[in-house]
């Protein structure tokens, strides 16, 4: 069996060697003669997992000990709600969101249930093809939302603003591909599946001193408070999900950590956007200055060439190229693990098709 280039936006490639030692673990884990998938969540054998998959997120993230790290279920759209229930006063709460994309739009739509969200930065009516960035967000909110990257639409903040209120960050897809100070932010969350690990389990990052202060009643599972008390296992973990977003970051760490990630991540996007830009038949969605180096989203400037563009990838072993189905045309994504020769290959599929 070849493996293919996987472009695939979520859930997404990770590292082969994820693959085969979370498969292995599956048959017989830390040679226990047991399956991972069998054993007790709190067998001193997988809490030692659990340990190391909330630390491994604060050595990558070069954070300290005010902050505390979650795996919880439920997706990153359980965390459009877990985040006003619990920084949202009780009453009269108010919120700042950017509005840039589609998540960014539904985080929207789950806080307006709780309290008043005011849109400060949008590029709703211009299809979402570039980042808002004169806007401001002060103490008169209780948080300020924001969405690193817009996975469908191919965007991505390149800077964060600097608020007056706390700092939360929907970083999905593209958690652990970039250097940034990650203390500027009181709280992060990403589904794991975009750049971390399989669907099923979702990262939070939450700086403790926040919590606690909005009167507000939260029920068990949507309080942050209780998930630390309990360290993620208030419920049973989804174990296998926790194991292998564990090993993906023990590999990060292992290929030199975010930094050399982030220059793998530059060059492969370079190679890419660089094809676009000096081939008449594909142009980006968006503007040049927001592009995104995670999801490449583009389009074909003549749609007569489609089907031959279309056979072309397939035939080169690329998968998962095609564009959301709210935007149509193509997407690649070039989260972590996906090689520059995948980039390279298509690349040379787009030059022959020209
Ligand atoms: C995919 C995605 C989500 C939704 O994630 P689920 O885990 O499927 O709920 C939210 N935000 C962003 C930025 C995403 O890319």
């Amino acid at each position: 069996m070849s493996k293919k280039h996987n472009f695939s936006a979520g859930p997404c490639i990770l590292p082969q060697e994820v693959f085969q030692k979370s498969a292995e673990a599956i048959l017989d884990f830390n040679g226990m003669g047991l399956s991972l998938l069998e054993i007790s969540h709190r067998s001193k054998d997988f809490v030692a997992v659990m340990d190391e998959a909330r630390a491994i997120v604060k050595r990558l993230l070069k954070l300290g000990d005010d902050y505390e790290v979650l795996y919880l279920g439920g997706g990153a759209s359980l965390q459009f709600l877990m985040v006003p229930f619990n920084l949202m006063k009780a009453g009269n709460g108010k919120a700042a969101y950017t509005d840039t994309g589609t998540w960014a739009a539904n985080a929207i739509k789950e806080a307006s249930s709780l309290g008043t969200v005011e849109v400060v930065g949008s590029s709703r009516s211009e299809n979402y093809s570039f980042i808002p960035k004169d806007y401001q967000a002060g103490s008169e909110y209780d948080y300020f939302h924001c969405t690193s990257n817009n996975t469908i639409y191919g965007t991505q903040m390149k800077s964060f603003p600097k608020v007056d209120t706390l700092m939360v960050c929907d970083m999905s897809s593209d958690i652990f591909s970039r250097e940034m100070d990650f203390s500027q932010f009181d709280l992060i969350y990403a589904g794991a599946q975009k750049n971390m690990g399989p669907a099923g389990v979702t990262l939070v990052v939450v700086k403790k001193e926040i919590l606690g202060k909005t009167g507000r009643h939260i029920p068990s599972y949507l309080d942050y408070a209780l998930h630390i008390a309990k360290e993620s296992m208030f419920n049973t973990p989804p174990v296998f999900p926790v194991y292998a977003s564990m090993l993906t970051l023990q590999h990060l760490e292992n290929n030199g950590g975010i930094a050399a990630a982030e220059a793998r991540n530059e060059a492969k996007a370079a190679l890419l956007y660089g094809e676009i830009d000096q081939n008449p038949l594909f142009e980006t969605f968006c503007v040049k200055e927001d592009r995104s180096l995670m999801n490449v989203s583009f389009k074909l400037t003549d749609e007569s060439r489609k089907e031959a563009f279309d056979k072309a990838w397939k035939e080169a072993g690329i998968n998962g190229l095609n564009g959301h189905r709210s935007l149509g045309g193509y997407r690649a994504s070039l989260y972590n693990a996906l090689p520059l020769e995948s980039v390279q290959v298509l690349v040379d599929v787009m030059k022959s098709l020209a």
